[in-house]
Order: C-alpha cells, then structure tokens, then sequence
C-alpha cells in the first residue's frame, strides 16, 4: 500500500503526459558556485518553471530574467557586509518550491584609512545626488543588453579595490568601498564596460558635490555600472552605448584625493566586485 502511494502520483503524472503527447521536465534549480565571497554573485538559472519564477534570498525576493533559450536567470549579488555562512536559497513558482543552501565566505579584505582634507571631509551628499542615484542604482529593466566580454573602463592600475572597510579621517567604520578606483590622469578616456542605456547623469553644478560627474548606466536584467569624479561627460541621458564607448574622461570632482575613476557594478542594487566582471562574458 505504502509503494502504491508512492508511484501513483508519478503514475498521474507519466498519464497525463502521454494524454498530452509532450515530455514535460521538473523544475529544475542550478547554481554556477556552491560558495561565494562577499562581494561576489552567483548565476542562478531555473529551467522548465511551472510559472515565472521568484528568488527569495536575505529575506528579499529577487526576480528572475528570461533567457533566450527560454530557461530563467539571476545574478544574485552577496552584499560585501554580508556574515559568513550558510543561507537558504527559496525558489518559488506558482505552487512548487525547491530550497537549497548557498555558502558564504569572507573576502578578507582589509580597513582602509582615508585622510580627507577639511574642506572636502566637511561635504555631506546633497538630497538629490542620493536620491537620483539610489534610484537608477536599482533600476530592473527586463532586456538584456549587455553581450561578450566586459571591458576595463580606462587603463591604469587599481588603487583601490571593492569591499575595503573604510575610516574617514579616523572616525568609526560605517561603510565600505562600493567600487574599485583606477588611477589615471585627468582627462584619460572613460569607456562603457558594456552595452546598455545611459540612465543618469549628474553634475556637480546640479547638486553631484560628492560623487562628482557621474555616468550611470543600465545593462539590463538588474545590471548596473557607475563612474564616478568625471572631469566630463561626453553622453545624455536615455542614449544608447556600446561597449566601449567613451562616455567621458577621468577627473577629480567630488569626494576625491587625487584624479582617478570610481568604477562600481550593481545587482539589483547591491554593490559587487565590478573587477569579477572584467574580460568575462555572462
Ligand atoms: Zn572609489
């Protein structure tokens, strides 16, 4: 009795898919790492959903992309402050609901001590440079935009990498570096990292006293990159950019020591190595 109650709803099943003369697969959930770093992203794909399938990870739902091949996909982003350990993946679709375990492990990255100097240590962001910024950081658009290769935006090396803790002037640790900075002259070219859509652009004579000039654009499918202290901005908003396009030129307006490009990569909001991308198609 117990064996026929077992096989007789996979009985149901194997009928009603002779009836309808089509093989129909179970959901199915894959993930491209079983532990990742804080700051770092996992792919995750669900093919054969029931219905439009959600993410729930963090206490926060994620929604997921459609994919030409007709399967679904997040990059789920692992925030850089984020414990590490084991937390429960959810995914749901219509009534069905697959759980698994997703590690993570800590990036190790030091506490850096930033000296500002006192004219630039007393700028506070304007009301309007966070606003327009938090707004177009978390921007979900459903085309994907971004193809091949991501490409380093200017040339020069890394003075700064993502996820540093950072101390201001000596004062309590409270944030951390959302971004990496590439060191170059002022004026050196900035380019797209990737296909996508200009979303912002903001000013220092429109309010941008602590980010500087600053390009933001949407890749598509929860995918964003910021550039940061420009000297100029050479695109408007609502265009249209290929990877690689010059959007403007490295500078030192804003918050900043010395001429270089604050490069940073969102998902869904959240900030991620954006250097993980560089040179890797997804
Ligand atoms: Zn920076």
């Amino acid at each position: 009795m117990k064996i026929l109650h077992l096989f007789l709803p996979l009985l149901l099943v194997m009928l009603t898919t002779v009836a309808s003369g089509a093989v129909k697969e179970p959901m199915r959930l894959r993930l491209d790492h079983e532990q990742r770093e804080q700051g770092q992203f996992f792919t995750v794909t669900v093919t054969d959903p029931p219905e439009e399938p959600v993410l729930w990870f963090m206490d926060r739902p994620y929604r997921m992309f459609r994919q030409p091949d007709s399967s679904w996909r997040s990059l789920l982003p692992v925030e850089n402050l984020t414990l590490p350990g084991s937390y429960p993946l959810l995914l749901r679709s219509g009534a069905s609901e697959q759980k698994m375990l997703l590690a993570v492990a800590a990036n190790s990255r030091p506490v850096q001590q930033i000296a500002l100097d006192f004219s630039k240590a007393e700028l506070k962001a304007t009301e309007i440079e966070k606003s327009r910024v938090k707004a177009a950081l978390h921007t979900e658009s459903q085309e994907k935009l971004f193809a091949g290769s991501f490409i380093r935006p200017a040339s020069g090396r890394t003075s700064s990498l993502f996820g540093l803790k950072r101390s201001y002037n000596g004062a309590p640790i409270e944030s951390y570096h959302k971004g990496a900075d590439i060191a170059a002259p002022q004026g050196t070219a900035v380019h797209s990292s990737a296909k996508g859509r200009v979303i912002l652009t903001g000013r220092v004579d429109g309010g941008f006293q602590v980010h500087g000039n600053t390009v933001i654009i949407d890749h598509g499918q929860a995918l964003i990159t910021i550039y940061m202290h420009l000297s100029a901005i050479s695109v408007h908003e609502g265009q249209l950019v290929e990877a690689g396009e010059v959007i403007g030129n490295v500078g030192h307006t804003g918050i900043s020591t010395a001429p270089h490009l604050h490069w940073g990569t969102y998902l869904y909001g959240t900030s991620v190595d954006p250097e993980l991308f560089e040179g890797k198609a997804l």
